[in-house]
């Protein structure tokens, strides 16, 4: 298939590699050049230096770019040029409401659009294992769909336009709680002054068993946090979750405690660390 793909960073820059490793014809597009270039040098595949270049002729016009304003900027743009029929499909974490709009612009230019939000992290882009929450219709998912496989482990019709970000929302909810809970959970261990690693043993494969635990507990309690998910992006995702649940009339008083502990770890200079770093916060109380 012929695809434009917009933004090639942490997440789409291997994305769109596992596309042209499956023989499909990708242009690629990055805000700064200089990535574009380096990710077209790596990969033998072609650059555009706008969003129209690289929907020119697009079958397909997938992105991965920052927030609303990056998807709605990039969207309008591909617009201009890309073919009738052209199915976009938005991997970025968005607003359910900025997928609803782009749905409409799509639909009066007689293109499609499927917000797809993923989960599975920078492993997952880079190992092909990705999970895919999507939202459309389903025909034109239908149509994507063999070309998203080559990234992804599982894709989820969830329903109409914006439900597919609806659900990452439900993903990000889980994440936070769990998260804290972890964090807290690897505190206390170091305070009683035991063993973490024997703490691990004893109760992982039993009901406070998680991912996290498996793949975060261990490097919770070193002071590690690298590990591509930043809580610049992860308080994104809780500012839309937060604002959904006003709308929606949820109540999600843990969450919304949880970005502010996020808060604390972006003034302490952790705005890049992953989301496992509301362990910081707890280890800097206890002069850890
Ligand atoms: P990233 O490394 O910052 O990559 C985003 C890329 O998009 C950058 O290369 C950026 O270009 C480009 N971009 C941003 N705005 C653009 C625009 N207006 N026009 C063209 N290109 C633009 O971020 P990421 O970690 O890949 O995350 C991307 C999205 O996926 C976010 O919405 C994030 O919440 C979501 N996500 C991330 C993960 C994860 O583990 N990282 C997991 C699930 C979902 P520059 O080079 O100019 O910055």
């Amino acid at each position: 298939m012929r695809i434009g793909f917009a933004g090639l960073g942490v997440m789409g820059g291997p994305m769109a590699r596992h596309l042209i490793e499956a023989g499909h014809q990708v242009v690629g597009y990055n805000r700064t050049l200089a990535k574009a270039v380096a990710w077209a040098e790596a990969t033998g595949a072609a650059v555009a230096e706008t969003p129209q270049g690289a929907g020119e002729a697009a079958e397909l016009f997938i992105l991965c770019v920052g927030n609303d304003e990056d998807v709605r900027q990039v969207v309008r743009a591909a617009l201009e040029t890309v073919p009738t029929g052209c199915v976009f499909v938005d991997h970025t974490t968005t607003s359910a409401r900025l997928a609803r709009d782009m749905g409409e612009w799509a639909g009066a230019r007689g293109c499609a659009f499927v917000d797809a939000p993923v989960s599975g992290g920078q492993a997952g882009a880079e190992n092909g294992q990705l999970s895919v929450m999507a939202g459309g219709d389903a025909a034109a998912l239908d149509r994507a769909r063999p070309v998203l496989e080559a990234y992804s482990k599982a894709i989820q019709h969830m329903g109409p336009v914006g439900s597919g970000q609806l659900t990452k929302m439900v993903n990000q909810i889980c994440i936070a709680g769990v998260v804290q809970g972890l964090a807290e959970a690897v505190h206390f261990a170091q305070q009683a002054g035991l063993d973490t690693e024997a703490v691990y043993g004893a109760i992982s494969k039993g009901a406070a068993q998680s991912w996290q635990m498996d793949n975060r507990w261990a490097t919770m309690a070193r002071g590690e946090f690298n590990f591509g998910f930043a809580v610049d992006w992860m308080r994104k995702d809780l500012g839309l979750v937060l604002d959904e649940a006003r709308a929606n009339h949820s109540h999600l008083a843990l969450t919304a405690l949880v970005d502010q502990f996020y808060s604390e770890v972006q003034a302490m200079g952790g705005a890049r660390w992953d989301t496992s770093s509301l362990a910081a916060r707890l280890q800097d109380r206890s002069g850890r």
